[in-house]
This record gives structure tokens, C-alpha cells and sequence, in this order.
């Protein structure tokens, strides 16, 4: 199986499935069919040239394996892999396509079987252009179902991660009065008005400032990553806009949270939501988390941890559906970076927690 993997895996880096190329999205697409296509059910879409591929190896799957196909831009030089000792180098070795190619074997390893486990494995091409046109799209479509989806992309060194910070970003656009800068009185400044209103979100008592002396930072946070408003020194701006990025924990739900934050903004100011994803909980009983947990002290002999995500991922759209989940990555780094690296003997282990998972959950 390491072999396979190694070779899967050298096969999906060569593919330059970057945003906007949409030749290489078809193929990294057409490259994972080729070890689905035998599946019981298997389904395809194209949306926005963004190409998913869904196989079931039951009519009604209890988990779905989900995974992107799809890598942040690099150099060239980054789409040859490498090996050097136990480590793969290329774009996408850890993020993801060295977890893909693990689902794409053990998909393949499961249709060959015969057996029928109730399990369906998900690979789209748009996750890191945030999703719309694969997860997002497929789950509000009512395409994919299941009690529970398995995310191997995120976390580190095979702890699970079983929470993720709900996230708002918005845009307030102000209004004011254009006058000559030296005749402030006239006029009505709207970069100023912008400027309040995120001190008055800031300072609320909803962001706990750094330093907050909370350890793990679960709790909100507020950014103001983008001003743009005026058009010169010496006049009063009578337009101005910021982008806000706000992360948020449980019990806040977007609506309520959203609900908050407009109280802060005055009626003569506009918001708009660019976009938004619920908070993510997996509940520390719930059995598939029981069996991965599980399976992982057995392949790797020792405990994982139960960890919190602060970036916001796939599994905000299962949650919004009512679908528990579980992240987790194996041992590897320099995600989007220049030496992204994974270990493929941490893959191998990947390969057989899930392999265990998939018979103590299913079998
Ligand atoms: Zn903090």
C-alpha cells in the first residue's frame, strides 16, 4: 500500500489544479474517477468549472470521506514531487492530496472488495476559493447526505479536531458631506463615521483585547482588514467602506451574532454580509468520533487530542446541515509554503485508521 500511495500521490501533485485553471480541474477530476468509477453509486458535477465527484459504496452512506483536489498556486518546481527519506515534497503533499490519495485507495481498496460498507467518499476542486461551487453548493442542493463526514484537512499529527469558530465577514459602507478641508464644519467626514462604528464593535465587550490571557483564544476576535474611503488630503470624504472579518464561538449563531454587530451600526449606514459560516461542534460522544479516536490509538499507540480549529473549513456546511465531523491531519508542514512536505509513512497510518474506522463504524 505504500507504494500506492507514494505513486497516487506523486500522479496528483504533476496536476496543476489551481484556481482558474480549469483544464487541470477536469483532470484531477477525470485522474479520481478513474478509482471510483466501479462504486455501486457514483455521481459528477460541473459548476463554474469547478468539476466534484461523489461514490457511494451504499445507497443510503452513514459517513462520507470528504476531500479537495485542488491546491493554492506555487512555483513550478513545486508541481514535481520529491522524496527525500520518508518525506514527499509538492504543492498540495499535505493540503491535500496526500489524504486524497489515501480515500482514493482505500475507495478503490473497498469497491474491488465486494463488501459494502455504508460509506461515500467526496472530492471537489474549489476548497480553497472557499467552496461555493462544490461543498457548499452539493449540501444545499440536498446532493450529499450522511450521519457524519471525516475531513482530513486540518489539525496536525493525528489529533482530531472536533471544534471550529463560527465566521462573519462584512462590508459597511458610510456616507457624509464633501467639503474643503479646511472647512470641516461644512461637511461630514464618512472615514470617521466607518471609524467609530468598528471601535464601537471593537471596544463592546463582544472581543475580549489582546493580550486576552485566555490560552487557547476561543473566543471572538474582530479584524478590520480593509478601509477604502476618500480622495484627498485637503477634502472632507463623503464616501468610505470597510471589510470586516469577525470569528465567533458557540453559543453565537450567524444570525444572532450578525444581530449583534448591526446594532452598532447606525441607520444611515449600510451592511453587508460577503460571507458567513456557522460555528462547528462535534459532541465529545458522539460514536464515529468514539470509533476514530479509537482507531487512531490503535495505528499510532498513543491517544490523540481533542483540538479547536480557528480558521474556518469544510465543516461549517455539514454543520449547517445537522452533520457532525471530524478533522485530522497526518504528520507533515509548510502548508501553501515553499517546502510543503507530508510523511508518507504517516500516511500509511492514515490508510489504516481509516480502514479500522471504517470497520468498527460500519462494518
Ligand atoms: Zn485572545
Amino acid at each position: 500500500m505504500k507504494e500506492k500511495i507514494k505513486e497516487t500521490l506523486f500522479e496528483l501533485i504533476r496536476i496543476k489544479s489551481v484556481d482558474g485553471n480549469f483544464e487541470e480541474l477536469k483532470k484531477v477530476a477525470d485522474f479520481a474517477e478513474g478509482y471510483l468509477k466501479n462504486a455501486p453509486v457514483i455521481k459528477r458535477w460541473e459548476r463554474n468549472g469547478k468539476h466534484s465527484i461523489y461514490a457511494s459504496l451504499s445507497e443510503f452512506p452513514r459517513v462520507v470521506f470528504v476531500g479537495h483536489l485542488d491546491v493554492v498556486d506555487a512555483e513550478d518546481k513545486q508541481f514535481n514531487p520529491v522524496i527525500e527519506g520518508d518525506s514527499i515534497y509538492g504543492r498540495g503533499a499535505l493540503d491535500m492530496k496526500g489524504p486524497d490519495a489515501v480515500m482514493l485507495e482505500l475507495a478503490r481498496t473497498l469497491i474491488d472488495s465486494g463488501k459494502r460498507p455504508a460509506v461515500a467518499f467526496l472530492f471537489t476542486t474549489d476548497e480553497e476559493v472557499g467552496s461555493e461551487d462544490g461543498v457548499e453548493w452539493l449540501l444545499k442542493k440536498d446532493e450529499i447526505n450522511a450521519e457524519f463526514a471525516v475531513i482530513p484537512d486540518g489539525g496536525e499529527n493525528f489529533n482530531l479536531v472536533v471544534a471550529g469558530k463560527g465566521v462573519l465577514h462584512f462590508k459597511v459602507s458610510c456616507r457624509g458631506k464633501a467639503t474643503h478641508g479646511s472647512r470641516v464644519w461644512e461637511g461630514e467626514n464618512a472615514i470617521e463615521k466607518c471609524i467609530k462604528i468598528y471601535g464601537d464593535m471593537k471596544h463592546s465587550g463582544l472581543f475580549p483585547q489582546e493580550p486576552c490571557n485566555v490560552e487557547d483564544h476561543w473566543h471572538n476576535t474582530i479584524n478590520l482588514g480593509k478601509l477604502v474611503g476618500g480622495d484627498s488630503v485637503n477634502r472632507v470624504p463623503d464616501h468610505a467602506e470597510m471589510y470586516i472579518d469577525t470569528r465567533f464561538v458557540k453559543p453565537y449563531t450567524v444570525k444572532t451574532f450578525k444581530e449583534r454587530l448591526l446594532s452598532f451600526v447606525p441607520s444611515d449606514a449600510e451592511f453587508e454580509v460577503i460571507s458567513y459560516g456557522e460555528p462547528v461542534e462535534t459532541p465529545l460522544d458522539n460514536p464515529y468520533l468514539l470509533s476514530m479516536k479509537e482507531s487512531v490509538r490503535e495505528v499510532i499507540g498513543r491517544e490523540p487530542g481533542f483540538v479547536k480549529e480557528h480558521g474556518a473549513t469544510d465543516a461549517r456546511f455539514f454543520e449547517e446541515k445537522g452533520i457532525h465531523s471530524v478533522i485530522l491531519y497526518p504528520v507533515g508542514g509548510n502548508i501553501h509554503g515553499k517546502d510543503e512536505w507530508v510523511s508518507l509513512d504517516s500516511l500509511v497510518k492514515l490508510y489504516n485508521i481509516f480502514e479500522r474506522f471504517v470497520e468498527k463504524a460500519l462494518g
